[in-house]
């Protein structure tokens, strides 16, 4: 028979995901001769068989548990039920990964109307014993049996009013009884049964209630958030209680063995004497640091320092340890690897390298590459943020925090920006004109759109925080308002956002500057070192190119040209081009865009300093280049620019219409109908890489990039447009310059003919984003409007704009790779859409056999750390 239940006696670490986290610890604790208190696991397994049984224990389970209580109850000398020692157990979960608070608790599980006298002769403390058995009705008809905690709360306070007790602590032995009585009356009143007074009956009804909160919203939503898959299932571990309450020789804390925000080494903790954990964390009463223990209980303290030693040596890792003394004596009830700041991880990490107790592999699957964005942009005040209480919030699309006045159009915050005012660009959603409002404001707020939305990919780009699809936001852009939850904020109004956590918080909440030390450039070289994904850029200024330089990017893996065209002077030429009725005109529409987009190829390169560079050709549809046919003004304005009716220009907007936008005239479309777009651009890179090779001695290979292709011949068509031009071009310089012309794999028939293409490519770079939406049909704007209904009904698990949809989309890319190898050996294989700075995407792209994953720079050294965790996973296995 399946063992589905584990002694701690019986377990060990290496056990974690079958015992949890938490569970394989105390069998460790308990294996390495700590003073744990002895309980048994209820395994992860056991509850994937509960949801496979349709939510119930199956009898061969409920068994085990029995076995392992008769058993654990043999090992204390205490049995349930006693009146003169009764044995007390808490029902705790412990999933593989940590997922705090996530999940539900239970203590003193076994009290019941004979236990608490007996309780109460244990320890000749009658109030004790009566205030333990109101805890946990309360707590078991709240977590387990789901009546509303708020009756137990209204209670207590009714009765201190009437007895005209200040704290709890003033209600007698007596009052408690009262207390009991009246919370089985409304235990009784909301369940239509007495409160449950057999043990066996609590503990199987706790296990399912832990079980169950495996799959309550704030655990998926965790899970979601940190990538744990939802089939892993909790384990459940059934301990003996120890009271930290018992006197004033018991009390109970929290410790780390180096300091959890700084990193240093240095046992950092809090304890309170005569208290149970749960006063450390409702913050009742003021704990006091754990050092000055030493004088109040020095024997308690130095056995304490000493285990703190034993646990960091064993685990080879900072810990986070739970502790209670009853009656002076130490026990040790939990350890886990201690979460910490992004400072503090960086910091431990080199420390115990340097310390001899990791090597540097190690030392890199210590830190967890997502948290690195955090020491790359402002936070809040943690303190202050603790005090804000969230209006609102959305997706989190770019990391950072930033605070200031609300503006509801690009000029107004760009206006507003260059006055010196801190500055929140709230829109509806963000288009390509946004762009300086967007750069000069401190974060973007959009009540539409995705992760990978106009807004989330630009602030990414850009480092800008950005919370995205804020569906509570209600923008009147016309009477320059908003209104979140009732509330209506004007222009100007104070406004806080978190793009780490798609918070939103009304007034001003101050911010501090990260701060990157030695320590992180010590450890990113490390990373570099084990590391075989390339990591790039996708940068398409010579600003964002500097920035990703110095966060260490190879190259650049995406250029979008488009985002080169919207600065005033170069729209303008743009809309010439598009208003264009001949291919003479488009030329010379298009001639007025060469130098520019030629000058900043140049100055990107040098940026780069030959590192290479993958130049995309025009990829979006015309009309975004266009204001919309309701924008009266604007057309008016473009008209008289352009020397033409406001009436062409509305022809103009109609024609470019489409139902479909996102399947319709764009990509390598645009140079199929307009080959001198692919000219231009062609002329632009070449000349631009010739001129920097010849004035500054730069080595370039350029690489030209055309998105959207479906079928060999349009690749072929439009690459041959690029080669005849490269030839026009040496002849008229005198000298030739090696260059590569490859395409974007971001259409699913590209993936199914990926051999036929791959004939005339020197390079594939997946362009997941477009991918995913047309593998999954999802429109990648939009799609924030229905995902949440998927992730409640367990449809999908994460946002595949965000993280790569592994078995669909993923299946397509590793098909490519394989196809396009067996036609050309040579192909340089790379991905640019936004999965590429995700860490578990990035693990996939080297499983597949990825040259490069290419991300926003700010997302740079991320993706150097996850490749580096995916070449060590890799290995280990
Ligand atoms: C993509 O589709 O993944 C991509 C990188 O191109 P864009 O986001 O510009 O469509
Ligand atoms: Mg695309």
């Amino acid at each position: 028979m399946q063992k589905y239940v584990y002694l701690f006696k019986e377990g060990d670490a290496s056990m974690r995901n079958l015992l949890g986290g938490k569970g394989a610890n105390l069998a460790e604790m308990t294996k390495i001769g700590l003073p744990v208190p002895q309980g048994f696991t209820v395994t992860t397994e056991a509850c994937t068989r509960y949801y496979e049984d349709g939510q119930a224990i199956a009898p061969e389970i409920e068994q085990q548990i029995y076995q392992a209580l008769a058993e654990t109850e043999k090992i204390a000398g205490k049995k349930f039920g006693d009146l003169n020692d009764p044995f007390l157990v808490s029902v705790r979960s412990g999933s593989r990964a940590s997922m705090p608070g996530m999940m539900d608790t239970i203590l003193n599980l076994g009290l019941n109307d004979v236990a608490v006298q007996g309780l109460a002769k244990l320890t000749n403390n009658e109030r004790f014993a009566y205030d333990s058995y109101r805890r946990f009705i309360q707590m078991f008809a709240d977590v387990v049996m789901e009546v509303d905690k708020a009756k137990f709360h209204n209670a207590l306070e009714d009765l201190k009013k009437e007895k005209n007790a200040k704290l709890d602590t003033d209600l007698t032995s007596e009052d408690l009884k009262e207390l009991v009585r009246r919370y089985k009356a409304i235990y009784l009143a909301a369940k239509y049964t007495e409160f449950p007074q057999d043990p066996k009956e609590q503990l199987m009804a706790a296990i399912k209630a832990v079980f169950r909160s495996w799959d309550n919203p704030r655990a998926v939503y965790y899970r979601r958030m940190n990538d744990i898959p939802g089939d892993w299932g909790t384990a459940v571990n059934v301990q003996a209680m120890v009271f930290g309450n018992m006197g004033d020789d018991s009390g109970t804390g929290v410790a780390f063995t180096r300091n959890p925000s700084s990193g240093e080494n240095k046992l950092y903790g809090e304890y309170l004497m005569n208290a149970q954990g749960e006063d450390v964390v409702a913050g009742i009463r003021t704990p006091h640091p754990i050092a000055t223990m030493k004088e109040s209980l020095p024997h308690v303290y130095d056995q304490f320092v000493d285990i703190a030693e034993t646990l960091e040596k064993h685990y080879r890792d900072m810990q986070d340890m739970e502790f209670t003394i009853e009656r002076g004596k130490l026990y040790m009830l939990q350890t886990r690897s201690g979460k910490r700041t992004a400072a503090a991880a960086v910091k431990i990490a080199v420390d115990l390298v340097d310390e001899g107790m990791l090597d540097e592999k190690e030392a890199l699957l210590k830190v967890d590459p997502r948290q690195l964005d955090t020491l790359l942009h402002p936070n809040f005040d943690a303190k202050a943020l603790k005090e804000a209480q969230a209006v609102a919030s959305g997706l989190p699309a770019s990391p950072g925090a930033a605070a200031g006045g609300v503006y509801f159009t690009a000029e107004d915050a760009a206006a507003a920006g260059k006055a010196g005012k801190d500055v929140i660009l709230v829109r509806e959603e963000t288009t390509p004109e946004d762009i300086e409002g967007m750069d000069l404001a401190r974060g973007i707020l959009t009540a539409r759109g995705g992760m990978t939305s106009h807004a989330a990919v630009v602030a990414r780009g850009m480092g800008r925080p950005a919370v995205v699809g804020c569906h509570a936001l209600h923008i009147n852009e016309e009477n320059k308002t908003m209104t979140i939850n009732g509330k209506i904020y004007h222009e100007g109004d104070p406004l806080s956002m978190d793009g780490t956590t798609g918070h939103i918080y009304a007034g001003l909440i101050p911010t501090v500057k990260a701060e990157v030390s030695g320590d992180f450039g010590r450890l990113m070289g490390w990373a570099d070192t084990y590391r075989t994904l390339k990591v790039r850029t996708n940068a398409d200024t010579p600003r964002d190119t500097r920035q990703a330089v110095e966060f260490g990017a190879e190259g650049i893996g995406l250029c979008r040209t488009e985002h080169m065209f919207f600065e005033a002077d170069r729209v303008k030429a743009m809309r010439e081009m598009i208003l264009s009725d001949t291919p003479e005109q488009r030329r010379a529409a298009l001639a007025k865009i060469l130098p520019f987009q030629q000058k900043d190829f140049e100055d990107m390169y040098k940026a780069l300093e030959g590192r290479p560079m993958t130049v995309r050709f025009l990829d979006p549809p015309l009309h975004e280049f266009l204001p919309q046919e309701s924008m009266v003004e604007e057309i008016a304005a473009i008209a008289k620019e352009l020397g033409v009716s406001s009436q062409t220009i509305v022809q103009k907007i109609r024609s470019l219409h489409e139902f479909n936008p996102m399947m319709g005239h764009r990509g390598c479309r645009l140079s199929i109908t307009f080959p001198e777009i692919a000219e231009m651009q062609t002329r632009a890179v070449l000349q631009a890489a010739i001129k920097v090779r010849r004035e500054h001695n730069i080595p370039v290979v350029p690489e030209i990039m055309i998105p959207l292709v479906c079928t060999r011949k349009e690749l072929k068509f439009v690459k041959d447009i690029v080669m005849k031009t490269a030839e026009t071009i040496f002849a008229e310089m005198g000298e030739r310059i090696e260059f590569q012309v490859g395409t974007m794999l971001e259409i699913p028939r590209a993936a199914l003919t990926a051999d036929e293409i791959a004939q005339e490519a020197d390079f594939f770079s997946f362009g997941t984003n477009d991918l995913t939406q047309m593998t999954f049909g999802f429109s990648r704007d939009d799609a924030g409007k229905y995902l949440d209904a998927y992730y409640s009904n367990k449809i999908l698990e994460n946002d595949p704009f965000a993280r790569l949809d592994v078995d669909g989309v993923g299946k397509l890319v590793d098909m490519s790779v394989k196809l396009g190898r067996s036609t050309n050996p040579k192909l340089k294989l790379g991905i640019c859409g936004e999965h590429g700075g995700d860490p578990s995407t990035i693990e996939f792209c080297h499983n597949v056999g990825l040259n490069y994953v290419s991300c926003s720079p700010f997302r740079v050294p991320i993706a150097r750390l996850a490749a580096a965790h995916a070449a060590i996973n890799a290995e280990k296995k």
